[in-house]
């Protein structure tokens, strides 16, 4: 395959006279070292499936592919069709799918295990994590570019501003760790905001669906009202009785409560239904 003859990414752009869009969250990595970085990270090669959502002019789709690894492509642009068309056109590895990201059906893409590797447009950002954490279909691992905000809060630890209802899903299903900072000047047109990509690796004692629910459930009420009690919050769904079923002192807030005990929270939840 002659993927090192393409043209400069600014190129193939200006050539399909294509410019980034903001309603679809279009912040370009024109940049192949970053791409290609972002690629290393998310450690795929040779006999693996990789699924990338918004791949706009193809920079990450190009590292990906350099990988040897399979990769379906998911873009809602339609404009970007002749352009990914022409890349699949060199490279046989390379699946491309015009759609919404938040409607496909992952499973069915991939056939089998696949791995999720992304620069993520910011306004579904969140929205795609949660339904590739707690949806049906569990990936082998992601790697995915965030707001760097987001970034933060997927990570973040207890007793911490940033840390609430989505460190609390991600860490329970996943290891989740801050792999890479990027500066917004990386992207192009730059966003306001800098970037940051995280990489989660699903557990193997992840919650499985009713302990999900629960914990979704129980995050909903604890950090909808973080500045309260926790038996104040949790009233609607067993006050003080719940929390000390779980092991945990009714005077401390939401931000306090690790992950365990937000799971020991679902199960004493789920134990009194
Ligand atoms: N991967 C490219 C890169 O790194 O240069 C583009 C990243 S850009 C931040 C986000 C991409 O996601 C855009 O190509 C955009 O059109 C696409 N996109 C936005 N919303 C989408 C959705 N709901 N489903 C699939 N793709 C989407």
């Amino acid at each position: 395959m002659m993927l090192d003859d393409l043209p400069p990414l600014r190129e193939v752009l200006a050539e399909h006279g294509l410019m980034a869009k903001k309603s679809f969250g279009q912040h370009f990595l024109l940049d192949l070292n970053i791409t290609r970085k972002i690629a290393r990270l998310a450690q795929v090669g040779d006999g693996d499936t990789v699924i990338e959502v918004g791949p706009g002019p193809g920079g990450l789709t190009r590292a990906l592919l350099e990988t040897g690894a399979r990769v379906i492509v998911v873009e809602k642009d339609e404009r970007f069709r002749p352009l990914l068309d022409e890349l699949a056109a060199l490279a046989p590895n390379l699946t491309l799918v015009l759609g919404d990201a938040l409607a496909v059906d992952e499973k069915a893409l991939a056939g089998g295990p696949a791995h999720l590797v992304s620069n993520l447009p910011y306004n579904v950002g969140t929205p795609l994590l949660i339904k590739w954490l707690t949806g049906p279909w569990t990936p082998a691992s992601l790697t995915l570019m965030f707001q760097k905000e987001v970034a933060d809060r997927i990570v973040a630890r207890p007793d911490s501003s940033a840390y609430g209802r989505l460190a609390v899903i991600a860490q329970a299903t996943c290891q989740a760790q801050l792999v890479m900072d990027v500066p917004a000047r990386a992207f192009t047109p730059p966003p306001k905001v800098d970037s940051a990509v995280v990489r989660l690796t699903p557990r193997a004692d992840r919650p499985a669906p009713p302990r999900l629910d629960a914990l979704q459930k129980l995050t909903a009420a604890a950090f909808g009202q973080r500045r309260k009690m926790l038996r104040a919050s949790l009233k609607a769904l067993g006050g003080e009785e719940l929390i000390l079923a779980a092991g945990l002192d009714p005077q401390v807030r939401a931000e306090v409560v690790d992950v365990d005990g937000f799971l020991r929270l679902a199960d004493a939840w789920l134990a009194r239904r």
